[in-house]
């Protein structure tokens, strides 16, 4: 499969895509995506290209190259979403608009999902245990070393990559920082109703909420948060206050 450098990083952000559907990413995704990229042949500058466009909210996937290639990267699609055990609601909703764009039918689909996981159940090569990190065959379904299911292993090392915006209140959001202020912001931001983190750009985001009469808490992190440069606050904008199933936007 010959492709551009240009093809190689829209193949990748389409599986990476899929792979963040869910909100996280799994050490089982993470082993399929770096799997793909030898495959194809594509640089670790290009897997970060691919990463990054995928983060972006504007990212749109898109098919590329020949049809068999297409194909392909739809195959690799359904491979990473049913990795994780099941087909993913949100992830399958993604894998399903690429392959109505590539032109296959819902009959031909269904075969597709039957190969790769009869495939996916006649590996024979090792994974690392995602507790442990032992090699195990790919169709394991319990570590022999410590003992984990798989998938709940892999459920519970997965990393967070993105986290939705609050709907109501007020909420800040602030990236790991070497500012002297950054322990102190975390401390506020841990003690506040509402507090997830998610990996976005390699760094780990913090988001902190507070109902809007708890405007004083969620003021005392936005003090804090001035000697640290990746940071947003948003809240509701008066003249949205009529449209409040939309989430808050950054001030
Ligand atoms: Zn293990």
């Amino acid at each position: 499969m010959e492709l551009t450098d240009k093809e190689r990083i829209a193949y990748l952000a389409n599986i990476i895509a899929v792979a963040r559907a869910d909100g996280r990413i799994s050490p089982m995704e993470k082993s399929v995506i770096t799997r793909i990229q030898k495959r194809i042949k594509a640089k670790k500058s290009e897997l970060n290209k691919a990463e990054s466009r995928a983060e972006s909210s504007e990212f749109e996937i898109t098919p590329v190259g020949r049809f068999s290639v297409k194909i392909q990267n739809l195959e690799d699609m359904i491979h990473i979403s049913v990795v994780d055990g099941s087909l993913d609601t949100s992830e399958k909703s993604v894998v399903i608009e690429f392959a109505k764009a590539v032109g296959v039918t819902q009959e031909q689909f269904k075969t597709i999902v039957a190969e790769v996981k009869n495939y996916l159940a006649s590996e024979t090569n090792t994974v690392p245990c995602p507790k442990c990190e032992t090699p195990i065959p790919r169709s394991a379904k319990f570590c022999p070393n410590c003992g984990s299911s798989i998938l709940e292993a892999d459920k519970e090392a997965a990393i967070a990559v993105s986290y939705e915006i609050p709907k109501s209140g007020l909420a800040l959001e602030f990236a790991e920082s070497t500012a002297s202020s950054f322990p102190e912001a975390v401390r506020i931001a841990k003690a506040a109703p509402i507090c997830t983190t998610a990996v976005k750009g390699k760094k780990t985001w913090y988001l902190a909420a507070w109902p809007t009469i708890e405007i004083l808490e969620a003021m005392k992190l936005a003090n804090n948060l001035k000697g640290l440069r990746n940071r947003c606050v948003f809240r509701r904008i008066p003249s949205t206050h009529s449209d409040l199933n939309r989430p808050l936007i950054p001030i």
